[in-house]
């Protein structure tokens, strides 16, 4: 999968662009993965709640929608090396 870096507008934190397409499979397939879990590995694993959500994918740790972000920049990109990413659905995708 080709995509590219995205930086929140409003506190610069940075994300992996993926298209909305690819956010529903990925919250479908955590979906069925999750609903096969028993009740007490749901509750050991993810605390009894399901993190995978197309909205996780729209929205910023600080709040502000896909739509208030910008291509990040190489230094952007540098400092993040190493690190984990987010993803983040593509600013000019709608999320609904
Ligand atoms: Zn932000």
């Amino acid at each position: 999968m080709s995509g590219r870096s995205l930086t929140c507008k409003g506190c610069g934190w940075v994300y992996f662009g993926v298209s909305r397409r690819f956010a529903i499979e990925q919250t479908h397939s955590f979906a069925e993965y999750y609903n096969s879990l028993t009740e007490y590995q749901r509750k050991q694993w993810y605390g009894g709640r399901q993190i995978s959500l197309l909205r996780n994918y729209a929205r910023c740790r600080c709040g502000r929608p896909n739509t208030q972000f910008r291509d990040s920049t190489a230094a952007e990109i540098q400092r993040v090396y190493g690190c984990t990413v987010s993803s983040m659905i593509y600013p000019e995708e709608k999320v609904i």
